[in-house]
């Protein structure tokens, strides 16, 4: 699914609003829910300047669709629940978040790193290697408890064999875990996750109004594939969504998925290897091939806490959003991508 969006400018936008809860309402007693609508909300997508002077929890709008700018929208959570969605694009990625504290307050934040040509160079762009560069940055939220997550049914990019991306999941997720790097360093750090298996149920993505986006937390993480929709000019590679909680003042991720983008993108196993895979010829759909595990790689940094890189210099790390067709690069991991990791969940 394509949508033609204006080009934005290639700078970091963040955008916050907050809402005023105020005192939560008292229900009457006798099961009678006092007004049905006390806040005149509209229905469809909310807009922020509606929130601004309304309530969120007593207007009802937990769990609507709020406008996050760019066209995007983004469920409004619970109190002291967050949700992230991070999308990566040939060209660049987007993070929007929705965060409602434990006092209520909700703010919506829009990222957008710079921007960049699609590129099929291989396997490094000039500029600084991915050993050179130590640059990380930190959610703020991380795992406490091990990420286990099941793939759907049917989930087959490529090849017409579930097994094969089962194994590129399970290599993804060591490659995090264990901080696989050519650079000598001591990569692994204390996250830990697993596939339990297969699963009927599709990842939490929500269509709805127009609108894609990240449902409610289901309490199930799940990775599959599905038809993304488009970014400023192309489609997505890739959808991560992340749900957080704070408690008593520590955050924690406890659910998240990832739906990789099977109908508007030719995927591979084995680049080096794929005869279909030729990065030399000039771009043509049928050798637009990404590479599942870079991009699953990159992806589950997000899941575990990293965040999109924007400078330019650090355009061989894994969490740089410059994936290239026809290449691995993103399976090992850079010198910033082990120590963020490290910093998140300590050194092994
Ligand atoms: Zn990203």
């Amino acid at each position: 699914m394509k949508l033609q969006w204006k080009s934005k400018p290639a700078i970091t936008l963040v955008i916050a609003f907050t809402v005023g809860i105020g005192a939560l309402p008292v229900l009457a007693t006798g099961g009678a829910v006092a007004a049905t609508n006390p806040c005149r909300l509209p229905g469809g997508i909310l807009h922020s300047e509606a929130l601004a002077t309304h309530s969120a929890v007593e207007c009802g709008a937990v769990g609507r669709l709020v406008d996050a700018g760019d066209g995007v929208a983004l469920t409004v959570q619970q109190p002291g629940e967050s949700v992230t969605m991070d999308l990566l694009y040939p060209s660049g990625a987007r993070t929007y978040s929705s965060t409602t504290d434990e006092k209520g307050l909700v703010s919506v934040a829009v990222q957008t790193p710079a921007k960049h040509q699609p590129t099929n160079q291989f396997p490094d762009l000039a500029g600084p290697g991915a050993c050179d560069r130590d640059t990380y940055e930190l959610r703020d939220y991380k795992w406490r408890s091990p990420w286990l997550f099941r793939t759907t049914w049917g989930t087959k990019l490529a090849t017409n064999r579930q097994s094969d991306f089962d194994a590129a999941v399970r290599r993804s997720l060591a490659n995090m875990t264990q901080g696989k790097n050519t650079c000598g360093l001591r990569g692994k750090n204390g996250a830990s996750g697993a596939l339990l298996g297969h699963t009927a149920r599709q990842g939490n993505f929500l269509y709805a109004d127009g609108q894609t986006t990240c449902g409610k937390r289901d309490r199930h993480s799940v990775i599959d594939e599905g038809d993304l929709p488009g970014g400023s000019f192309e489609a997505t590679l890739a959808w991560t969504c992340t749900w957080s909680e704070t408690r008593h003042g520590v955050t924690r991720a406890v659910e998240a998925d990832i739906r990789m983008n099977s109908a508007d993108y030719e995927w591979t196993y084995d680049p080096a290897n794929d005869p279909k895979c030729i990065p030399a010829l000039p771009p043509e759909k049928d050798r637009w091939r990404y590479d599942v595990e870079s991009v699953l790689t990159h992806e589950m940094g997000h899941v575990y806490g990293l965040v999109n890189l924007s400078a330019v210099e650090d355009l061989n790390l894994t969490m740089y959003p410059g994936v290239r067709r026809c290449t691995g690069h993103m399976r090992t991991l850079g010198s910033g991508d082990v120590l963020g990791m490290q910093a998140l969940y300590g050194r092994r």
